[in-house]
């Protein structure tokens, strides 16, 4: 079902999700199921999966030199949707990123899903390899979130690459693209940023799911300012409790957002990890609940394939 059939259906009560990332190469998929099993007891609607490119490892040849070998350290995002829905009968969204494919690779990933019943898709550009200082499109792929999306409605409208394939079945997916409350941070300014976010909506975006925040404030101008725009789509918050100290420096530096200052000082007061989570946990608690009280459609959390703080935040919510 589209998730926005879901948020329709729920009738203005707030749903529970989550997302997860693939196992690493060479990991059972029991890691997700064991990622999965104790927050089904909050019925989640769907479950996101992440998508990784490609990055470059370099490996000491006999002769001492280096080798830089390309590596897919997660793959299986769609393979894992599948197995998502066949075991737990809910709704998987793979992640589907312009970075490492090329549009054929990209209309064959589009062609698995289809044929495998997958009803969403979260349209995205993808983060940059970790060897590179910035995102390097794939040559013969797509550069930006938006032109994946018009192949994702080419599709839809049963356009393929090549002009000569006929269609007698045509996907119907109900496609998300990412917000950035506190700005995606290549973007200029919040303005063009929200250019393209429009353009994102205009094109066929059917929701958006936001970049993690801490500060509830900066998702509600969000919200404000989309509707503003005449951006109406569910906006879907992006959540993630805090679980360790480094993390008051790692997500700042990764996903470009700020921590209010009361969370920071609390978790730096901390003893131990256990006290740490426990700080992350309340607080995200009350976030939760305020943004309950805003009328959020969804509640999203990124696990990292972790579930143990969000079931705890979750049993004390839902
Ligand atoms: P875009 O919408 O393409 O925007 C990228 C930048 O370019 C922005 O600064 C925008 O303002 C600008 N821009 C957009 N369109 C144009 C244009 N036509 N011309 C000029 N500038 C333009 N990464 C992964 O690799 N895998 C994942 O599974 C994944 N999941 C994510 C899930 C969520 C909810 C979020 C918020 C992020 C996720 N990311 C993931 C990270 C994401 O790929 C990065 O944040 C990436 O840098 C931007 O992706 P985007 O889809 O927002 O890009």
């Amino acid at each position: 079902m589209k998730i926005t059939d879901h948020i329709k259906n729920a009738n203005g009560k707030t749903l529970f999700s989550f997302e997860l990332l693939p196992p690493v190469k060479g990991q059972s998929i029991q890691w997700i199921y064991d990622a999965i099993d104790p927050l089904m007891e909050f019925n989640p609607p769907f479950i996101d999966v992440t998508y990784h490119r490609e990055d470059y490892i370099y490996k000491q040849q006999a002769n001492g030199l280096l080798e830089k070998v390309s590596y897919r350290k997660r793959p299986g995002t769609v393979a894992i949707c599948a197995a998502i829905m066949n075991k737990y009968k809910v709704d998987a969204v793979p992640h589907l990123i312009c970075g490492g494919f090329t549009k054929e690779e990209t209309e064959n990933a589009l062609i698995d899903m289809q044929f495998l019943g997958i009803d969403n898709v979260l349209v995205l550009r993808g983060d940059a390899r970790h060897a590179d200082s910035s995102f390097i499109p794939t040559p013969g792929g797509h550069c930006y979130a938006t032109e994946l999306l018009q192949h994702v409605k080419d599709h839809n409208e049963g356009k393929y690459l090549h002009e000569d394939v006929k269609s007698d079945d045509t996907s119907n997916f109900c496609i998300g693209v990412a917000g950035y409350p506190e700005k995606h941070f290549e973007a200029p300014n919040l303005k063009t940023d929200f250019k393209y976010l429009k353009q994102k909506v205009d094109m066929g975006a059917e929701f958006i799911v936001t970049q993690m925040f801490f500060d509830n404030q900066k998702y509600f101008d969000f919200v404000k300012k989309c509707r503003e725009n005449d951006i109406n789509v569910p906006i879907i918050p992006g959540l993630k409790p805090i679980s360790a100290l480094g993390q008051l420096i790692a997500l700042p530096k990764i996903f470009h957002i700020d921590l209010p200052e009361d969370l920071s000082e609390a978790i730096q007061d901390c003893k131990n990890i256990k006290d740490v989570k426990k700080v992350g946990t309340e607080f995200m608690i009350q976030q939760c609940k305020e943004l309950i009280d805003f009328g959020v459609p969804v509640l999203h959390f990124y696990t990292m394939g972790k579930p143990e703080q969000t079931y705890d935040i979750a049993k004390a919510i839902f």
